[in-house]
């Protein structure tokens, strides 16, 4: 059974563009990376905040703590360097959404939903505010997102979507099959939904320019400053010892924003590294664009559970993302699986949705790994007795919505009970995933239920299991 109708030629394509495409990281490997920043490699540094992780969590968390307390000294502390996770490797579609979407805020939250939205949108605002007030140049644009529907199944979950977003007061747009067909040219799509509200952005350069505005404030930034442990800060200092491989660090509080990685075991239950896969092309010949209209460089993605998102680069190349979502037994994180038949795939369904464009070639293959929680949105606690917080999980919808969680992760380290941490959606955690080998088993055959979903619209037992319980499975 495939789930994917490909179009004649899409194979043959697929192969032929993916010949020379280097296997590194677009955003990344560009100019204007700022040079690396020294190690942390002393043990008598003292400070009032110590943030591990320097991805879009940390870096938020070390913007906002300044803009609040400009007399705190405070220090991030990285494994690799900045935008080195996820943050400088994703697809940049900026959603004001906190909830991984309407339909999932509506589902987990229906009496907090409207508080969230409000935050929501405040949140996207102060996102917007700062990238003015820093001269931050990341590209950002508002053109919106278009979510197409390519089988008959897709249409009814569109449709609902649609009614959603009216029901709530969101504006959207429902577009028929030549509409959406008027704003970029594919053969497979059959209608779509579009929502204004949703930007986007180069992602690595938000990374730097956001570091940039953490060290303007005078945060210290340290890169390849792997965290390995946490001791008592000794007794009566209330403080925490930060250790990583070359050096330590005492911190009064600490902020943890390291994604995908389990820097804290009680995480682990929790959130899951699933591997998320990007193709980018060269840039398009201005015979090539018109042959697939887009001039409104709306963000693109499919209905499908296993969806694919894509979008236009300033200089007109096209990025490719999603389909697989790929979980490595028994959690593993390991660069060698940022390369494999993932590519290939999403190729080949690339052509499928573009025919026009058989015989452009890739530049870039990439992978990154989300930090997966079965609710989809992050989750956030405090340990050592209440010193650190933590904020991880975002599920593939992060980066807007990482500013706020920092801002929660921040609200938990400095005692701060708010209107965030009242909320239900901070307070409890996401139902944990079963232990291995069970967790692996389950994300198999829950993979396997939703791609059989995608293709005959039928949603099995085990789903619908599933969805009583509140869990499931995305990227
Ligand atoms: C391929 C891909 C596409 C995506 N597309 C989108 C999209 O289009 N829109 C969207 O909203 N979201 C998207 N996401 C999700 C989004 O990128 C993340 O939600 C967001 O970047 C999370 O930021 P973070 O700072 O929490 O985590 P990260 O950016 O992963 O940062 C965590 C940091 O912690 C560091 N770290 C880990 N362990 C340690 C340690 N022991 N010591 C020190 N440092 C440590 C890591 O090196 C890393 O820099 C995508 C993700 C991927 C992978």
């Amino acid at each position: 059974m495939r789930a994917f109708p490909l179009a004649p030629g899409a194979a043959a394509a697929a192969r032929r563009a993916l010949a020379d495409a280097e296997p590194a990281v677009f955003w990344t490997s560009q100019p204007g990376r700022p040079p690396v920043r020294e190690p942390l490699n002393r043990v008598d540094r003292v400070c009032d905040l110590a943030i591990i992780g320097a991805g879009f969590t940390g870096l938020w968390a070390a913007i906002q703590v300044k803009e609040d307390n400009p007399s705190l000294d405070v220090v991030v502390l990285d494994q690799a360097r900045v935008g080195d996770g996820a943050s400088g490797r994703n697809g940049g579609f900026v959603s004001p959404s906190l909830t991984h979407g309407l339909h999932q805020g509506v589902a987990m939250w229906p009496e907090e939903i409207d508080l969230l939205q409000e935050m929501a949108a405040a949140n996207f605002a102060g996102f917007q505010a700062t990238l003015e007030r820093y001269g931050i140049n990341a590209d950002f644009h508002l053109p919106g997102e278009l979510t197409v529907s390519l089988s008959e199944h897709q249409d009814a979950a569109v449709r609902e979507a649609y009614e959603l977003h009216v029901e709530h007061g969101v504006p959207a747009e429902l577009l028929t099959q030549e509409q959406a067909y008027a704003r970029v040219r594919s053969p497979l799509y059959r209608g779509g939904i579009l929502d204004p509200g949703v930007g986007l952005v180069d992602p690595a350069r938000l990374a730097y320019g956001l570091a940039e505005a953490a060290e303007s404030l005078g945060v210290t930034i340290h890169e390849h400053s792997k965290v390995v442990g946490f001791d008592d800060g000794g007794r009566g200092s209330g403080a925490v010892v930060v250790r990583t491989e070359q050096g330590s660090l005492l911190a009064n509080r600490v902020v943890l924003g390291t994604g995908a990685w389990p820097v804290l075991s009680r995480t682990r239950l929790y959130v899951i590294p699933v591997y998320d896969h990007v193709l980018m092309t060269e840039p398009l010949t201005s015979e090539q664009l018109s042959s697939i209209g887009w001039e409104g460089r709306e963000g693109l993605a499919d209905a499908g559970n296993q969806f694919h998102y894509y979008r236009r680069t300033l200089d007109d190349r096209i990025l490719f993302g999603g389909y697989d979502a790929n979980y490595h037994f028994p959690g593993r994180i390991d660069p060698r699986f940022e390369q494999g038949e993932s590519h290939t795939l999403l190729a080949e369904h690339f052509f499928s949705i573009f025919p026009q464009l058989q015989g452009l070639r890739f530049t870039h293959r990439w992978a990154g790994v989300i930090d997966t929680t079965s609710r989809f949105t992050p989750m956030f606690g405090k340990a050592l007795g209440g010193k650190l917080a933590y904020a991880v999980g975002y599920t593939g919808l992060g980066v807007g919505s990482t500013r706020w969680g920092a801002r929660v992760a921040l609200d938990l380290a400095l005692g701060q009970e708010t209107e965030r941490t009242r909320l239900t959606m901070v307070r409890r955690k996401p139902i944990p995933f079963p232990p291995e080998p069970v967790r692996g088993i389950g994300v198999r055959l829950t993979r396997s239920a939703l791609a059989k979903e995608d293709a005959t619209g039928h949603r099995n037992l085990w789903l619908r299991a599933l969805d009583k319980i509140g869990i499931g499975f995305d990227s």
